[in-house]
């Protein structure tokens, strides 16, 4: 068996798999596509020390520091069931049944599209999911932001200390954020808050031109001219396939204490596949390296 076994290879999962490498423990990753969301990312200007990078250049260097250890990379490997018994048991899609003396759980969370057309096409082309990452990019700019809950609005916030104009568009009839973030938002001057609005499409050539939504009450059609959209309706866990035996928010995330622990001994999580306040690369390596180390406290004590 192995002694930790990761599943998920973003910067969480190898940040994990290298500090447990390092204590000379037999460690794995099962990864469904190495590198996570950090591959689908184009310019990384936040990653401490490092002043820009790339994705694929990220998960190039991920890849190098993990092998360098000797850690048993399973990609391409989709984990579908958990079971703690002496040992954890992970089974994988194609039928393998992977033994571990701890686990640590790293499989990340996925942005909830607005499946409009235009939203694939000029994904990293104008239309961005996080405001901490890509704000800066659209200084001066006029940007929409998708949804009125607190992570839209205080998105729009933030939004507006950068760019020229916001105007945040929300399907229901009122903002759902807290009353706190509403009325700082509508204490700015360059945003605009759409009510009961559809968006329908995001325009562009090359990069995008425009939003188009439709007035729910009135069924108009209307089209605001900008450069920028940000999706903000939510993160969703990929934590469905752990059913219930481990303790989840009502949001689906993996709750952790301190060291990483589940409610399951033996198993850990880390990034943002858990509870944690912000979800980022850098702060997904720092839960990987606890989780990790919380795994090798758990190992020396059973
Ligand atoms: P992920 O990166 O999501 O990795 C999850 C891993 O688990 C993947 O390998 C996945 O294939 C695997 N997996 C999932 N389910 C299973 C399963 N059942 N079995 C096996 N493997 C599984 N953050 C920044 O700090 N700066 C930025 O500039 C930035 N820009 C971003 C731009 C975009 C477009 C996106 C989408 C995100 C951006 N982020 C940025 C956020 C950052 O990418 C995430 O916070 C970070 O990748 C989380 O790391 P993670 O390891 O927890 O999860």
């Amino acid at each position: 068996p192995y002694d930790v076994l990761v599943i998920g290879g973003g910067p969480a999962g190898s940040s994990a798999a290298i500090y447990a490498a390092r204590k000379g423990i037999r460690t794995g990753i099962v990864a469904e596509r190495f590198g996570g969301q950090v591959m689908d990312t184009l310019g990384i200007e936040n990653f401490i020390s490092v002043k820009h990078t790339e994705g694929p250049k990220l998960v190039a260097s991920l890849e190098e520091h993990v092998k360098d250890y000797g850690i048993d990379v399973m990609n391409l490997q989709r984990a579908k069931r958990l079971e703690k018994k002496d040992l954890v048991e992970i089974e994988l899609e194609n039928g393998a049944v992977l033994k571990s003396k701890s686990v640590i759980l790293s499989t990340g969370a996925r942005w909830r599209n607005v499946n409009v057309p235009g939203e694939a096409e000029f994904k990293n082309k104008g239309v961005a999911y996080c405001p901490h990452c890509d704000g800066p990019l659209f200084e001066g700019k006029d940007v929409a932001v998708i949804g009125g809950g607190n992570s839209g609005v205080e998105a729009a916030i933030d939004l507006a200390g950068i760019v020229n104009h916001v105007t945040v568009i929300e399907f229901n009839p009122e903002l759902k954020a807290d009353a706190v973030l509403q009325e700082r938002l509508n204490s700015l001057p360059n945003v605009t808050v759409v009510t009961n609005a559809q968006t329908t499409e995001i325009t562009g050539t090359d990069k995008v031109n425009g939003i188009s939504y439709m007035d729910r009450e009135t069924e108009k059609q209307h089209h605001v001219e900008l450069q920028g959209v940000f999706v903000q309706i939510g993160l969703v866990p990929n934590t469905d396939w752990l059913g219930d035996q481990i303790e989840r928010t009502r949001f689906g995330e993996i709750v952790v204490d301190k060291h990483g622990a589940t409610n399951i001994p033996g198993v850990f999580a880390a990034g943002d596949c858990t509870d944690s306040a912000y979800k980022q690369i850098i702060i997904s390596m720092g839960s990987g390296a606890t989780a990790a180390l919380g795994a090798f406290d758990y190992l020396i004590r059973n």
